[in-house]
């Protein structure tokens, strides 16, 4: 039997069991176990994790474990430069765009407040989120952990918050969002892009009311609904400033 000794730092050993986080600890390993069957049986997923040292050496989560080793596990860093080192991934995905599981409808929506491409169903099932995510490059947004663990998802984000507005910030954060959000650009109901549409055109389509007080209006290319700066929209970018310290710029301009 293989034995190897385990560290995981920072937000990561909120995954494993009390008595095993902050310090180094043994656990034996199965034969022919690598570091991501390891990291994934003590409960951390897989993409959770930046970086791997075993024996102080970068690796990848298919090296093989051998009796003896000392394994560190790393989760994306922030302060501490390892850009020298080898990650773990090695190519971050060109687009960011989500694929959100059942229980983060709130959050999909936010997203899609801030410009990000998320696709939201409530009735996916695990095996559709994992063919979306592989098939279209997406990065998944779950509180299952286990469904982090599956093959087919490279790129995931465990979101720790239970209210949709923290899960945004969090997510903000971690992915480093502010600079490529771009809000009101997308439709909040079917996720297409929305387009400025001409006043005119829009007049027949919405109240007396609005057609009034509005003279800005923007379409989606999908669903064809039309929205405009009203209320609900003074609201939105109140909630998006608050979470994300992003400038909201309207469609419009
Ligand atoms: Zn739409």
């Amino acid at each position: 039997m293989t034995q190897a000794t385990f560290r995981f730092y920072e937000e990561l050993n909120d995954f494993l069991a009390p008595e095993r986080r902050g310090h180094e600890f043994a656990s034996r390993c199965a034969r022919a176990a690598t570091t991501k069957h390891m990291i994934e049986a003590l409960g951390v997923p897989h993409t959770e994790v930046e970086l791997v040292l075993v024996n102080g050496e970068s690796v990848g989560f298919d090296r093989l474990l051998a009796d003896g080793d000392r394994v560190a596990v790393y989760p994306k860093f922030e302060a501490l430069d390892v850009t020298p080192l080898l990650r773990v991934r090695e190519q971050p995905l060109r687009d960011t765009r989500f694929v959100a599981d059942a229980h983060l409808g709130g959050l999909a929506h936010l997203l899609r407040m801030t410009g990000f491409d998320t696709l939201y169903d409530n009735h996916y099932p695990d095996d559709e989120i994992e063919r979306i995510a592989a098939t279209q490059g997406r990065i998944v947004l779950t509180r299952d952990r286990e469904l982090l663990k599956r093959r087919g998802i490279t790129h995931g984000c465990y979101v720790h918050a239970l209210r949709s507005e923290l899960q945004l910030r969090e997510v903000f954060q971690r992915l480093d969002l502010a600079r490529s959000a771009r809000p009101f650009t997308r439709c909040l109901s079917c996720n297409a892009l929305l387009r400025p549409i001409d006043p005119v055109l829009a007049a027949p389509l919405v109240p007396p009311r609005v057609r009034a007080q509005h003279d800005r209006f923007v379409a989606c290319e999908g669903c064809g609904r039309i929205f405009w700066e009203g209320s609900h929209w003074r609201r939105m970018r109140e909630t998006i400033d608050a979470c994300c310290g992003v400038q909201a710029l309207s469609a419009a301009q």
